[in-house]
């Protein structure tokens, strides 16, 4: 049975998805079909990883073979950074429910808190990158985050998205966002691993109803296979799967370090998407249950904390244009 937490909209995610990040295009519809014959039912997108066709084609090929109904899926997606204006973000709403093709969308959050300069269409269809071939600069917009949020508040009214959050807030953005949002902030995705554990900023989120997904649950291993800017930080830190206390959790337990890594998140009701491109490591991933770490064996892995962000645009842009989580 998927173990779900209760959003704030009223609406169930599960526990533990599937990470559509660096997926690769062509494989996606095939990742993801299996992936639900797996058992995997959250499948956590964004525009800005080009591949949300393909995953809703392999989601209606289960749907379409009988594996699953369209209410048992859970989707995520986001909005990119040069859509924050109403009249953008309410069209990238509309065109990221087509795309996928399963008549709504789960949950759809602000990727980042930041409006960057409209790239005209013209230009390359919907470019997500902080740049590209044709945008050497990152030029801000003069959008308030207010303005995205009602934008997707109206998305929930005409029934595009059921919930919808935010993704890269802290919490000063937060407490400003409670102060008029008409729809419930539903969930919360962040950076989140024993390197960077964010204790405070979990509990406002939870404590103020705001359900937490971890993102890069593994720190650094995500971050090692990309270029040299953005796996600096990376390259120079031990891979959690080899760090104290979580291999020694893994042989005590007999799972491995990547479980230990996801049920320390889970324990605490934050919500999970790892990724992984592998049969093995796929079912691995989502068998969570059946075992519980003492509490002072999670404080162990908390512990470890020492702040290091790897998903740092204020970091590995050339130039450092922006600092985000300054
Ligand atoms: P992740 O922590 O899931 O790590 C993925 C890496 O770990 C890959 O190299 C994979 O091969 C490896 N791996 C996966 N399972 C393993 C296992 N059982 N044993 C050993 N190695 C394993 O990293 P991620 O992709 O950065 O994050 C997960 C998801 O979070 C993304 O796919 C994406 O959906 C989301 N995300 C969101 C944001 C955001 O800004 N909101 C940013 C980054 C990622």
């Amino acid at each position: 049975m998927t173990q779900t937490i209760k959003l704030a909209s009223g609406r169930e995610m599960p526990l533990v998805g599937f990470g559509l990040w660096k997926v690769p295009k062509e494989t996606a519809a095939e990742t993801v079909y299996n992936a639900i014959k797996v058992g995997y039912r959250l499948f956590d997108g964004a525009y800005d990883y080009q591949n949300e066709k393909e995953a809703g084609e392999g989601i209606r090929r289960a749907i379409a073979e009988g594996l699953v109904k369209r209410d048992d899926i859970f989707i995520t997606t986001k909005l990119w950074n040069n859509y924050h204006k109403e009249e953008y973000a309410l069209e990238m709403g509309r065109r990221q429910n087509e795309i996928w093709g399963l008549g709504y969308i789960d949950l759809f959050l602000i990727h980042f808190p930041c409006a960057l300069k409209y790239i005209k269409p013209a230009v390359r269809e919907y470019p997500a990158w902080w740049m590209d071939d044709e945008h050497k600069v990152v030029e801000l917009d003069k959008v308030p985050v207010q303005e995205t949020w009602q934008a997707l508040e109206k998305l929930v009214d005409q029934g595009v998205a059921r919930s919808i959050g935010v993704s890269n807030f802290q919490a000063q953005l937060l407490y400003d966002l409670l102060s008029y949002a008409r729809h419930p902030v539903s969930s919360l995705q962040i950076e989140h691993h024993p390197y960077l554990v964010q204790a405070g900023l979990v509990e406002m989120a939870q404590t103020n109803g705001i359900a937490v997904t971890a993102y890069s649950s593994f720190g650094p291993q995500s971050f090692l296979e990309l270029p040299e800017d953005f796996s600096k930080r990376a390259k120079k830190i031990a891979l959690l799967f080899e760090a104290e206390p979580i291999a020694s959790l893994a042989k005590k337990y007999n799972k491995t370090p990547a479980q230990i890594l996801l049920r320390w998140a889970t324990q605490r009701n934050i919500a999970v998407i790892p990724k992984s491109n592998n049969a093995e490591r796929l079912r691995q991933n989502l068998d969570l249950m059946g075992f519980d770490l003492a509490s002072e064996e999670l404080q162990q892995i908390s512990d470890l904390d020492r702040g290091l962000r790897f998903n740092d645009p204020g970091f590995y842009l050339p130039d450092h244009p922006i600092h985000i989580f300054a």
